[in-house]
């Protein structure tokens, strides 16, 4: 790596290879002393209220790849406690997106309401012990007598009900006779407990919604806190891992496997994955859907693995930074760099290389016969030698980018400008002889002259030419769509906004900008939805399933260069 941006974007990747990390550190030493019996069972737990997004790779990868690592097993989960806000739609997709990234939870797909006949004998246990109640104080109520981070919560006054009323009235919250919020049932731990999880959680609430999978079996619905861990018990999970958030959640969830006298799991927290110019709450991701800031959850713009996958992410760009970035106990936010960088690696390898004009101006070759057509052999990847070789039509009439030629070039410009030489790429060198404007003086084609002995070789008089440009021959080229884009957000951190304004505020307007008529070498005409390629100096592009049979839309996918050494350059400046 000698692009110093790359290095400073890069630091998370300078874990040694071979060392564990913490999560690995605390298998090892499991199977060391054989606390699972040798066994290594994780799971990834996505609650189905929307679509994945680049953070559940994160956590896929980790706990697919533990398995994979220590020869164990990783299942599938929906945590789907909450019908109000799932949707088989978002199941789907999940399953989708999971397999798409690569990994097979085989025969291991579960529901957390698979579950719920036994954890209502669960609880039926909890409340035979003693240790659950039926509580009639509303969800207001119940916050105001929690108490605070300072002050002890107050008791609720239904919490010394007898264990016979509380089975009778939680067996008739499961019958339906109780409107919706009425009633709950929850742990009775600790009032006073420090920890705000402790203080009496609730375990079920009255819900009249259907389930798209119960349908309307049932009106009471476990929350998360009560459903999670026992799910795990069930499925004799090894090492639960999930995120920072739930670390104050441990002690609940060790309580209740506790008093229940049921497998015991490990659960172990890792940071959160954030990336900068981005949003990873699915609030906002869903809002953004909702209200049209973007064309939908697989808008390349967003990060979601729809999005990525359109704008033309590899399965294996995402699981290589995802192993990159590793995992820690302390939160922190990834540069977007590192992402881009994934990518951007991984098409250097893959994608066959083509010639492409996104900004075209007319280039006539005045020596060059009226007619002739060349078909001038192009390299397809000089990373990959087996990739082979193609052949690019040439013409008299040319485009090219309007970046590439000025009328009042700079010191050291080194492409087109009166009087200079460049080299067209895998063709000749020309020479602009002359330029031609319209009537308000803008420059709309320019004339040059070609040099017939300099065709894949050095002029034979030793004159140095120091520019080389793209081109593609304009009767043979073909048009296409071309979609370019930018963060999603302003600023890295998109909730860096002033008061009384929201993350929306920071919205990029020009996250997307559309070049309506680009024109690509005819090779091109062959592409299909999905298919990569790198436009030489533009870019990594795929092919959007926006395309019709006679008209392709492209997505640009990342830019060549690392706009990291660009920013830096700029912040020197
Ligand atoms: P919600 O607020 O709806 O629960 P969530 O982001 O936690 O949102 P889940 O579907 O519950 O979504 O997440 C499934 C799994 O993915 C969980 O184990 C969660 O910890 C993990 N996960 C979610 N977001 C990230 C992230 N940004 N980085 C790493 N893991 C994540
Ligand atoms: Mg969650």
């Amino acid at each position: 790596m000698t692009d110093e941006g790359h290095e400073a974007a890069t630091s998370a990747e300078k874990e040694p290879a071979g060392r564990l990390n913490f999560i690995e550190q605390i298998i090892e030493e499991d199977l060391k002393t054989g606390r699972f019996g040798g066994r290594v069972h994780t799971r990834f737990p996505p609650e189905p209220n929307g679509y994945l997004h680049i953070g559940h790779a994160k956590s896929i990868c980790l706990n697919f790849g533990l398995a994979q690592k220590y020869g164990g097993k990783c299942n599938l989960r929906f945590d789907d406690t909450n019908p109000s806000k799932e949707d088989v739609e978002y199941v789907e997709a999940i399953m989708e997106d999971v397999r798409w990234l690569g990994f097979d939870w085989e025969d291991r797909l579960y529901f957390a309401s698979d579950y719920f006949e036994r954890l209502y004998e669960l609880a039926i246990r909890l409340i035979e012990k003693g240790k659950a109640y039926v509580c009639d104080l509303t969800a207001d109520q119940i916050r105001e007598y929690r108490g605070t981070l300072t002050e002890p919560g107050r008791p609720s006054p239904y919490r010394n009900r007898s264990v016979q009323e509380n089975l009778d009235l939680f067996r008739r919250m499961r019958a339906g006779e109780f409107p919706d919020g009425s009633r709950t049932l929850r742990a009775k731990i600790d009032m006073a407990s420090p920890n705000l999880n402790m203080r009496d959680p609730v375990m079920y609430r009255i819900l009249h919604v259907p389930h798209h999978r119960t349908g309307n079996k049932w009106c009471i619905y476990p929350t998360y806190d009560w459903a999670h861990g026992q799910c795990d018990s069930f499925e004799e999970i090894t090492h639960s891992i999930c995120t920072l958030e739930f670390e104050n959640h441990r002690p609940l969830y060790d309580w209740f496997l506790d008093e229940l006298g049921i497998y015991h799991p490990q659960q172990i927290e890792f940071a959160r994955l954030n990336l900068t110019y981005t949003v990873m709450s699915k609030r906002k991701l869903l809002e953004l859907v909702r209200d049209g800031h973007v064309r939908g959850w697989d808008d390349p713009r967003m990060p979601t693995l729809r999005g990525l996958r359109r704008r033309g992410y590899t399965p294996e760009a995402i699981r290589r930074f995802c192993e990159r970035i590793g995992v820690a106990k302390f939160n922190s936010t990834i540069d977007m760099v590192v992402l881009e960088n994934s990518i951007r690696e991984h098409l250097n390898q893959i994608a066959p290389r083509r010639m492409a004009v996104l900004r075209p101006l007319r280039v006539v070759l005045v020596d060059y016969p009226e007619g002739k057509v060349e078909y001038l052999e192009a390299q397809n990847n000089p990373e990959d030698p087996a990739a082979g070789t193609r052949r690019v039509p040439f013409s008299r009439y040319l485009w090219i980018e309007q970046d590439d030629f000025r009328e009042d070039p700079p010191k050291n410009y080194f492409r087109l400008a009166p009087g200079a030489e460049v080299r067209l790429r895998y063709a000749y060198c020309i020479r602009c002889v002359d330029v031609i404007k319209d009537n308000q003086g803008r420059v709309v084609e320019i004339h040059c002259t070609h040099d017939p002995q300099t065709l894949h070789q050095n002029p034979p008089d030793g004159r140095r030419v120091k520019g080389i440009i793209h081109w593609v021959s304009a009767p043979h080229a073909i048009s296409a769509e071309v979609r370019l884009y930018d963060h999603l957000f302003l600023k890295p951190d998109p909730d860096d906004v002033p008061a009384g304004q929201t993350y929306l505020a920071n919205l990029n307007p020009n996250s997307l900008q559309v070049v309506p008529e680009a024109w690509l070498e005819p090779s091109l005409s062959e592409a299909r939805v999905g298919d990569r390629f790198q436009f030489e100096r533009l870019g990594y592009f795929c092919v959007d399933p926006d395309s019709s049979a006679d008209r392709l839309v492209f997505n640009r996918t990342v830019t060549l260069r690392d706009t990291w050494a660009k920013i830096e350059k700029k912040q020197m400046a």
